[in-house]
Order: structure tokens, then C-alpha cells, then sequence
């Protein structure tokens, strides 16, 4: 489904990516674990065509991603690509239901009734069908993470990139959310790129792969 190879990132003198080599097949569950600064969250950021590399090429479903014009590569991430970061990146003036909402009023396609009974069946499913009126700050943390991971669903994405997503909860909230992604794997066959420091995770991951200094072993 993904497919990288040689990506390099340099930020000035540091190079922070060094020649990266992965490939993620389709429903597959991937955790990305390492120490500090190894260049964890740049690696995502890239793969997840939000940054583009100094060297290398990422195909996602056989495309050249950083081939496309930016528009296209706009359009494709919006359909294609989900996102899950540590801190959940929710709108804060917007209720639980609007914030799911959001990827597919960008998508802009599609009517806004297809896309509120998507958010409400999505949020049912992950157990907040009580809780869409919710403005974040009236959510706990657990909450607003499945809010999240609700929006990063909306559009169907065919592969999801989280960032430390548990790296905020507490041991129950982290062990509740990595289940749901076993579940929405085995149900809707996402893949799913994880970066995380819970070693339970990568431990359940269908692969643990470790970056250390700019390379993965
Ligand atoms: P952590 O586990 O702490 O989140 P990480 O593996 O995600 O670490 P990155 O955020 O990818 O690490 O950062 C890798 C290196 O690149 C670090 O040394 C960091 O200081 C540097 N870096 C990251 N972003 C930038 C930037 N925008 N400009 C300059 N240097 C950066
Ligand atoms: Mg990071």
C-alpha cells in the first residue's frame, strides 16, 4: 500500500532522516518506536505527504506522492491519508460532531447531509453518540482522542498516521485506544503507521520497527 524509499530530511547541518527504506501493506498495523529525536515524527510527517522530503520517493497505492502538483497532493491526502496526533488537535470552538465533520467539508465533494451521518455513525461507533454537542473542553481526554480518531476516519482513508496517540492518556485511555484500532483494522482494513513510546503497543503491533539516528532497523 506504502512504499518508501530513500528518504532523507535535513534540517540546515543536522541530517535528521538519512536514507529510509519501508513498506506498509494494506491493513497492516506498524509501529515505529526510538529514542527521542531520532526523527520519528519527521519520518510520519513525510510519509503522511504533509513534508516533503530532500531526497527519496514515497507511492502510496503506486502513486509517486511528491510527483503530483500540490493541489493533487491536497486532494489526495484529504481522501487517502488520516491523521492521529498526541494532542488531539481538535477545534476548540467547534462541538465534537462539526470537529468530525471537518476533513470532509474540505474534501468538498460531498453533501453535507452524507457527511453528518458519516460523523454521527462514526461517532456511535466509538461510543460518543451522547457526547456530539460536546465542545472539547467538555470532553475527558479519552474522549476527545476518539473524537479524533473519528475524524481521521471520516473521508475512509486508506491509511492512518498517528503520532504518540496515547502519549496523553492514562494507562487505561492508552490500552481502550489502541484496542480500537485492532478493531477498526480487522473491520475496515485501514492500515495504520504508529509512533509510540508505549511498548505494549509496539508489542501488539504487527510490526515493531526501530529508528534510531535518522536510520530504521
Ligand atoms: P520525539 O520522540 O521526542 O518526538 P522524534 O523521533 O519524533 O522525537 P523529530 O521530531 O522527528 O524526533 O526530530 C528529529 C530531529 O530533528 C531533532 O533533533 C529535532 O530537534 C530536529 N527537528 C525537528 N523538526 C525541526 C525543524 N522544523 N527545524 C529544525 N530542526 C528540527
Ligand atoms: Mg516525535
Amino acid at each position: 500500500l506504502l512504499h518508501a524509499k530513500g528518504i532523507k530530511r535535513n534540517y540546515g547541518a543536522l541530517e535528521v532522516l538519512k536514507g529510509i527504506d519501508l513498506e506498509i501493506g494494506a491493513g497492516e498495523i506498524v509501529a515505529i518506536v526510538g529514542p527521542s529525536g531520532a526523527g520519528k515524527s519527521t519520518l510520519l510527517q513525510i510519509l503522511g505527504t504533509l513534508d516533503k522530503p530532500d531526497g527519496g520517493e514515497v507511492w502510496i497505492e503506486d502513486l509517486s506522492v511528491f510527483n503530483l502538483k500540490d493541489q493533487e497532493l491536497a486532494k489526495f491526502r484529504n481522501e487517502k491519508v488520516g491523521f492521529i496526533f498526541q494532542f488531539h488537535n481538535l477545534l476548540a470552538e467547534f462541538t465534537a460532531l462539526e470537529n468530525v465533520c471537518m476533513p470532509g467539508y474540505i474534501q468538498g465533494s460531498k453533501p453535507e447531509k452524507e457527511i453528518v451521518a458519516r460523523a454521527t455513525e462514526l461517532l456511535g461507533l466509538l461510543g460518543l453518540s451522547e457526547r456530539m454537542g460536546n465542545l472539547p473542553s467538555q470532553l475527558s481526554g479519552g474522549e476527545q482522542q476518539r473524537v479524533a480518531v473519528a475524524r481521521a476516519l471520516l473521508n475512509s482513508p486508506a491509511i492512518i498516521f498517528a503520532d504518540e496517540p496515547s502519549g496523553n492518556l492514562d494507562s487505561q485511555n492508552a490500552l481502550d485506544l489502541h484496542r480500537l484500532f485492532f478493531q477498526l483494522r480487522d473491520e475496515f482494513g485501514h492500515s495504520f503507521v504508529i509512533v509510540t513510546h508505549n511498548e505494549e503497543l509496539a508489542e501488539m503491533a504487527d510490526r515493531r520497527l526501530v529508528m534510531q539516528d535518522g536510520l530504521m532497523s
